[in-house]
């Protein structure tokens, strides 16, 4: 029996809402589950056209993964009410994987199951429903369809290239991280930025040190009640320019890896996207979003985000984060955690690109910050391991004002 963890403050429950159906989600549909949908009267519950033979086609850029046809930019089986025909006709077992796991995700590590949630989905976003902790049985029946597809956390856990961790000291620090995060009295931008003083101060102490510092160090800020990293976090050094930078060359590094891309001018087009970006010059690409948000009418800030009901969506947002194994997702802690401060500056660019676009609700850009850059893309991975954005981030990421720039500049 797997000993399962629930988050203590997320909720759901599906409001039919579709859209896990609609829009750019393509849905991976497994060998086996094919076959299924094969085996049965499939055009008795699909919206296609009666010209084709099958509901699927291939996934954009990949020669053998399928996903199923769209019509008006839904799966062919959404019928009405936004429910799934498929399932209505033949029961849940039909569907691929992960339209009968979204949106649970789950992480088997060496304490156990975390059930995670992904705010991609409205109902877990605005936290409407009961507590995903009061419904442990659902949980433990869709983690039991299909383990092998499940997030694996392993010992040792790296806090960078250089220093290991045992789960005890992940745990540790992970616990240390939330417990900036439950600072009410500060907001999410500045927890963001203390957390990343915490863990550089964290990582100069263990290398000079070793292990032993752990304890010390959690006991010594938290005795204070961290208050010298939220000193830190209130300086005022954020740089703009640099956060233009920065985050116009990693969204154009995101749509250079589009399929039909050549990699061979990657250099030159990011040192031009630099350029472009430091000098609020054209447009800047905020794939999905339908078009790209000219310069002159974007307008992004970290006021976008200050208000009451986003504080909270964002608090609950960034703590699940922490649950759900976030930070060491194949990549090392430091770095999970630096990619956690990106994203806050991508939430706010997409609030931007959607305010723009004339969306009132800016806790919407976290919906497509996490369906396109988080818990439903290994682009965080893919960007890890290409030399050009290494180069340019392993050196901003150790700057002591990295976070104060992407989240407040
Ligand atoms: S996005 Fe969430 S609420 Fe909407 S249909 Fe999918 S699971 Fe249900
Ligand atoms: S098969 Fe059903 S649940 Fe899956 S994407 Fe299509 S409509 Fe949605």
């Amino acid at each position: 029996m797997s000993l399962f963890h629930f988050p203590s403050d997320v909720r759901y429950a599906c409001q039919c809402c579709g859209a896990c159906c609609r829009d750019t989600w393509e849905i991976r549909v497994e060998p086996d589950a094919a076959e299924r949908v094969l085996a049965a009267d499939w055009r008795s519950c699909c919206t296609i056209d009666s010209k084709e033979d099958s509901p699927f086609k291939l996934i954009k850029g990949n020669t053998s993964v399928l996903t199923f046809k769209r019509h008006d930019d839904a799966c062919v089986f959404l019928g009405e009410g936004n429910r799934c025909r498929m399932h209505e006709r033949f029961g849940i077992e039909i569907k691929p994987f992960v339209c009968q796991r979204f949106p649970y995700r789950f992480v088997e590590t060496p304490g156990g199951v975390y059930v995670g949630m992904s705010f991609a989905c409205p109902s877990v976003l605005q936290g409407e429903g009961p507590l995903v902790a009061d419904a442990p049985a659902e949980a433990e029946r869709i983690h039991a369809i299909n383990q092998t597809e499940h997030l694996h956390v392993n010992e040792p856990i790296q806090l960078d290239k250089t220093l290991n961790l045992s789960w005890d000291e992940y745990q540790q620090i992970e616990q240390t991280l939330d417990a900036i995060f439950s600072h009410e009295e500060y907001s999410v931008a500045h927890c963001l930025i203390a957390g990343h003083a915490w863990l550089s101060m964290l990582r100069r102490l263990m290398r000079q040190a070793g292990p032993t510092a752990l304890p010390f160090f959690i006991k010594q800020t938290t005795d204070e009640n961290f208050a010298r990293v939220f000193k830190i976090a209130q300086r005022p050094v954020a740089h703009g320019a640099l956060k233009r930078m920065l985050l116009g060359s990693f969204l154009s590094f995101r749509n250079t890896l589009r399929p039909g891309q050549s990699r061979l001018f990657l250099i030159p087009r990011l040192t031009f996207a630099n350029l472009r970006h430091w000098c609020r010059w054209g447009s800047v690409p905020l794939e999905p979003l339908d078009k790209c948000v000219s310069y002159k009418n974007f307008a992004p800030s970290h006021e976008l985000l200050e208000d009451a009901e986003t504080q909270s969506i964002l608090r609950r947002y960034y703590r699940h984060a922490l649950f759900r194994k976030e930070l060491v997702q194949g990549t090392d802690l430091f770095w999970g955690y630096c990619y956690l401060v990106l994203v806050h500056g991508l939430i706010e660019y997409y609030a931007a690109g959607l305010k723009a676009a004339g969306e009132e609700n800016p806790a919407r850009a976290i919906q497509v910050v996490e369906k396109y850059f988080v818990h439903h893309s290994t682009f965080g991975r893919t960007f890890l391991y290409h030399p050009a954005m290494l180069l340019i981030f392993q050196r901003v990421f150790d700057r002591p004002n990295f976070a104060h720039t992407i989240v407040l500049g």
